[in-house]
């Protein structure tokens, strides 16, 4: 079932293959209806990660990303709604030849050429695709089909593993085994024999239940692999190693046994472990809310931005959620911001809690509280400049829909007639795009190199008519995207380091930095996000 760990479950035999010494690739497949993630909200569906080649996807595949290091592309996910259309626009384009198209083979067929395209795409020796859902739910039939087909089509090629929940009831104390035994024999009605399982449960799986398993669920009991909560998610490559997992696989595609070269993971988990201080970070959001839960997977790739960069200065991150709107009803509690080693003020859409996320920025930038703004943060943080510095009261965005002379935000030109039409789907400016940094910046010094490229998620941009008043009053654009023209980084310069360049900057701050793009998506657990790490480096000196 979902939100037992699939995800980080296929990620972690990727890295493990991967130290191997394989080229291995992984897919998404989720079965709703949805095209792409992109038009979902994400405190029902989570963070909306965004691909290289401007894809709105599962977050899943942020992790494919950070634990194998490898970008993953537009054919390494795919829904009901995109095999669907893509099979419909094939067939108005004539492209079956005046045959009948049907839902059996023909959509089956299609999830197979998108797989088969990821994996040609990066060579891989592995391609690693995670059906998304629970096994016998209507909706992912057709993907267990297409599976099944592969295993007749390769029979040597393909191997099915069950991700599978152990529940231990309060009241009983036992871990059973029964709903396991189920999930096998519905995956069997689908033509599917799982090869080995993964016995996912708060505790580790003891040898009884194994045998059980093994004996109802017709898999070898070395196939069963324990999988227990850890403390870590970058732990579970580790665990699974304990069972031997990889030459394990490696056996069942009847390939010689190899070692294992997990010495820098185990490093940096060895740092997770061993880290007693802590750097003190809030994130004021707003999509963390679901009734009586605080759900923190909206953010996701922001959390585990933070951890690498902590991390990599010997630092545990305490993240702490702090409500936008609070700031609105209560302003009196801005002042528990003190508490903070710095605050990121991350993505979002809409009107709501954007007076408090913008208190926040204000209480930041006057308290030289180390401050990162990500997309709609830098924009929130152009706005606070504009009204509380430059004296422009009613700055604002064209996003929100209030009457303003001053959109100091507004829509890029090529979304305005995208907009009109309610063309929603997948037209945000999205994916990778350059940016050149300008000299004696923040983030020059932490990226050091001049043209980057970054990923993108956003109709609304600076507008550029006021980029003469926020100049003249301090701020700094530390990043140009040259082809548009557009801001990609917004700075105060930070204290004694680049005042001196220009004499005209007034103010001065130990990190103010606020980007249009995401960072957050290309940080790497080896491989820390620069800006990330500058701003935990200043948040450790606060
Ligand atoms: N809502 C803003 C825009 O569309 C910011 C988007 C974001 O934070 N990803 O430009």
């Amino acid at each position: 079932m979902s939100g037992i760990g699939k995800g980080v479950a296929t990620a972690s035999i990727g890295r493990i293959l991967k130290s191997k010494g394989f080229k291995v690739t992984a897919i998404k497949i989720d079965p709703y209806i949805n095209v792409d993630a992109g038009t979902m909200n994400p405190v029902e569906h989570g963070e909306v990660f965004v691909t290289e080649d401007g894809v709105e996807t599962d977050q899943d595949l942020g992790n494919y990303e950070r634990f194998l290091d490898e970008n993953i592309y537009k054919d390494n996910y795919m829904t009901t709604g995109r095999v669907y259309q893509t099979v419909i626009n094939k067939e108005r384009n004539l492209e079956y030849n005046g045959k009948c198209v049907e839902v059996v083979p023909d959509i089956p067929n299609e999830v197979i050429a998108i797989i088969e395209r990821a994996g040609k795409k990066v060579k891989a020796d592995f391609v690693l695709i995670e059906i998304g859902g629970t096994v016998g739910e209507y909706q992912n039939l057709l993907f267990l089909e297409a599976a099944r087909m592969q295993k007749i089509s390769h029979p040597k090629d393909v191997l099915f593993i069950l991700v599978s929940y152990m529940p231990v009831p309060a009241m009983i104390g036992e871990m059973k085994t029964k709903p396991t035994q189920y999930a096998v024999r519905t995956l069997n009605s689908a033509g599917i024999q799982p090869d080995m399982i993964l016995a996912r449960s708060n505790l580790p799986l003891d040898e009884p239940r194994k045998q059980k398993l093994s004996n109802f669920c017709n898999v070898a009991a070395q196939d069963i692999i324990s999988a227990p909560d850890v403390a870590s998610i970058y732990q579970v490559p580790i665990n699974f190693e304990k069972d031997d997992m990889g030459n394990r696989i490696l056996k069942k595609f009847g390939l010689r046994p190899r070692k294992s070269d997990l010495t820098d993971w185990e490093h940096f988990v060895g740092i997770i472990e061993n880290s007693p201080k802590v750097v003190n970070i809030g994130i004021v959001g707003k999509y963390f809310e679901s009734g009586k839960f605080t759900l923190t997977d909206s953010y996701i790739s922001v959390i585990e931005a933070v951890k690498h960069a902590a991390f990599s200065q010997n630092r545990s991150p305490k993240i702490t959620w702090i409500s936008a709107e609070d700031f609105e009803h209560n302003p009196a509690s801005l002042k528990n911001l003190k508490k903070f080693d710095g605050i990121i003020v991350p993505g979002g859409f809409g009107n709501r809690g954007i007076e408090g996320k913008i208190k926040a920025i204000e209480y930041c930038r006057k308290n030289n509280l180390p401050l990162f703004g990500l997309c709609l943060g830098m924009q929130l943080a152009t706005i606070e400049f504009a009204r509380n510095v430059c004296g422009l009261k009613d700055a604002t965005s064209a996003e929100f829909k209030v009457a303003s002379k001053n959109m100091v935000i507004d829509v890029m030109e090529e979304q305005k007639v995208l907009l009109q039409g309610k063309k929603y789907g997948g037209t945000m400016r999205l994916g990778s795009y350059d940016c050149e940094l300008t000299p004696n910046t923040i983030s020059l010094k932490a990226y050091g190199l001049k043209n980057i490229t970054e990923r993108h998620r956003h109709r609304y941009e600076l507008n550029n008519a006021y980029r003469e008043i926020l100049q003249k009053n301090g701020m700094v654009f530390a990043g140009i995207n040259q082809e548009k023209d557009l801001v990609e980084i917004i700075e105060i310069p930070q204290t004694g380091f680049s005042a001196k360049a220009d004499k005209s900057r007034v103010s001065s701050h130990p990190f103010f930095v606020a980007t249009q793009f995401h960072p957050e998506f290309k940080s790497r657990p080896l491989n820390p996000h620069p800006l990330f790490k500058a701003f935990i480096q200043a948040a450790i000196k606060k």
